[in-house]
């Protein structure tokens, strides 16, 4: 294998500089999914009606998965109008949806109320169906292999818009947006990744109020194991620490992609703050407090970062902070001709692999599905498809909804 040492840097332009300040300082209005279930009691009854409707209002949002007032049934027909206009302001518009992967991936560009845009990647997986959401729009960690980081931050997302993501994706889900050859139900989403655009811990107090409605069962929430949703991060410590004492069994996954201070420096800016020891200090703190295993996501870059030589590094930093409480997945590349951003040979792969595994570390080879990897932002290989299908898809999601919400009053009937 190839010794050489190709080291990064911003292919097109100048190189942005690391922020953690929004550009852009627009909220959405209230929305009952910013709101806890109390909050939202609260909220009806300072506009007037009965506190129980909050939580009728939820059940369409969360269980039904509506906000159309004309589906809202059980409320009477001169509140629904008024309810839902001042506690479900529109939020997300869908701009444009992709389709890879032979129909399993489904990747949606949103456009928020002040036009920053967003993405949203929906995977159907022959054992569960995952949802990858953004938490800010555009991102301030200038990672220079990421076309999200160039673009620099935005603003933050509020936690009802990164809530809607899950929503509208679900409603995707169940009208079989995606679509694979397999036993379960792709029509239900099971996981729920951080992993779209932005650095979730770098809007901590809206991504933690998110994954609460996310995780808690209706009518305050999805009802979504926290088990299965993962925060992504670059390495902001501070967070990880807060994160540590959420008191939920979330999985952290730490885009390491380095295992020394000389490369990370360059290929994760933020790393320039917070160092590779203090960031593993970090995610080992995290599972002696969750007793969660930490996941360590590591992009294997041709000549890059592939030596056998950091495979072993990343093994001795991993070890000498104990046993049994970390997995690496290491993910390949697609292979870009000409960039330095290309993927390691499969021989190169292979030993770095193999290194880790004989230093006793859990190491599975992750695919590179849409954005199930930070470094993938921009790299999906997409089909667009067609305004005219999205419409129709909307459509008929539309009516399985008012199926649902028709059969579920049938049932309270039946009670
Ligand atoms: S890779 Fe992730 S953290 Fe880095 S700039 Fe891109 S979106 Fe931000």
């Amino acid at each position: 294998m190839s010794e050489k040492q190709v080291l990064p840097r911003v292919e097109h332009g100048q190189r942005p500089v690391l922020s953690f300040n929004e550009r852009q300082f627009g909220k959405p209005g209230r929305h009952l999914a910013d709101l806890s279930r109390e909050e939202r009691r609260v909220a009806v009854q300072e506009l007037g009606y009965p506190a129980f409707r909050a939580d009728q209002l939820s059940r369409h949002y969360f269980e039904h998965l509506t906000v159309d007032p004309d589906q809202m049934s059980d409320l009477p027909a001169a509140q629904r109008g008024a309810l839902a206009s001042n506690m479900l302001p529109t939020l997300l518009t869908q701009e444009k949806a992709q389709l890879a992967d032979k129909g399993a991936t489904l990747k949606v560009l949103w456009k928020l109320f002040d036009g920053a845009v967003i993405e949203s990647v929906l995977m159907a997986y022959p054992d569960r169906t995952t949802l990858c959401i953004s938490s800010q729009a555009g991102c301030g960690m200038a990672c220079p292999f990421c076309a999200t980081g160039q673009g620099g931050l935005m603003r933050n997302l509020t936690a009802a818009e990164i809530v809607e993501q899950v929503r509208l994706n679900m409603g995707l889900a169940h009208e079989g947006a995606v679509t694979v050859a397999a036993k379960s139900d792709p029509r239900s989403v099971t996981n729920i990744v951080f992993m779209g655009m932005g650095e979730p811990l770098a809007n901590y107090k809206a991504m933690a109020e998110a994954i609460r409605r996310i995780a808690s069962p209706a009518p305050e929430g999805f009802g979504i194991s926290a088990r299965n949703i993962t925060v992504s991060t670059v390495g902001i410590v501070p967070g990880i620490h807060k994160l540590a004492e959420l008191g939920l069994p979330l999985t952290l996954a730490v885009s390491l992609h380095a295992p020394d201070d000389d490369l990370r420096d360059d290929l994760i800016p933020v790393n320039t703050r917070y160092k590779v020891g203090e960031l593993l200090d970090a995610a080992r703190h995290y599972f002696v407090r969750t007793g969660r295993r930490v996941s360590i996501e590591y992009a294997l870059i041709k000549d890059m970062n592939d030596q056998a030589w950091r495979a072993k590094l990343l093994a001795d930093e991993l070890n000498t902070r104990g046993r049994g409480w970390v997995h690496v997945n290491p993910i390949p590349l697609n292979p870009t001709p000409g960039s330095i951003w290309t993927a390691s040979t499969k021989r190169a792969q292979q030993l770095f692999v193999d290194t880790l595994r004989e230093a006793d570390i859990p190491t599975t080879i992750r695919d590179t599905r849409g954005a199930d990897i930070d470094g993938a932002c921009g790299q999906l290989a997409a089909t667009e498809i067609d305004p005219e299908h999205i419409a129709a898809r909307a459509a008929k999601a539309q009516q399985a909804v008012a199926r649902r919400v028709a059969d579920s009053d049938q049932q309270a009937k039946l009670k």
